[in-house]
């Protein structure tokens, strides 16, 4: 989608955020594919927005950002990402949805970091309920592996 394509990363960033918090108040079609859009943001600052969707987009906003160039500031994407929340959902889902192995990383240095805390019973207690987890194949494999620490 062209604004999309014409907005920076950082403004694709911000401008999802800026929608996920609502901070879009108000929208209106005030002709087709013509929007315009009232963003209230985190500071209580309000924005005007203006979006044409027709063949060539263009959009404005009287952000210090945009005001009077030919930029697509977050309170466009704000106001886009609104109007079209499956283009929302996609952009988090291509950009800011972790992927399952940075969720594993994120958990394993969380725990590391209790283990770092916990005395030496607390570290034996995990360890045990850790074993009750594993599977036998593993359990015995673990256990191979850390025969000298038996
Ligand atoms: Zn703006």
């Amino acid at each position: 989608m062209e604004v999309l394509a014409n907005a920076s990363q950082k403004a694709k960033y911000e401008g999802y955020y800026c929608f996920k918090c609502g901070c879009v108040k108000e929208v209106n079609e005030v002709s087709k594919r013509v929007y315009e859009g009232k963003i209230v943001d985190e500071k209580g600052e309000v924005f005007s927005v203006n979006l044409d969707l027709n063949k060539n987009v263009k959009s404005s906003c009287n952000c210090k950002q945009a005001f009077n160039r030919r930029v697509v500031c977050k309170h466009v994407v704000a106001l886009y990402f609104k109007l079209f929340p499956a283009e929302a959902k996609r952009y988090y889902d291509e950009y800011l949805k972790p992927s399952a192995d940075d969720n594993r990383e994120i958990k394993k240095r969380t725990f590391k970091k209790n283990l770092l805390r916990a005395d030496r019973s607390e570290l034996i207690d995990y360890i045990c309920e850790l074993m009750d987890l594993c599977t036998d194949k593993n359990l015995d494999k673990f256990l191979d592996e850390t025969k000298n620490f038996k």
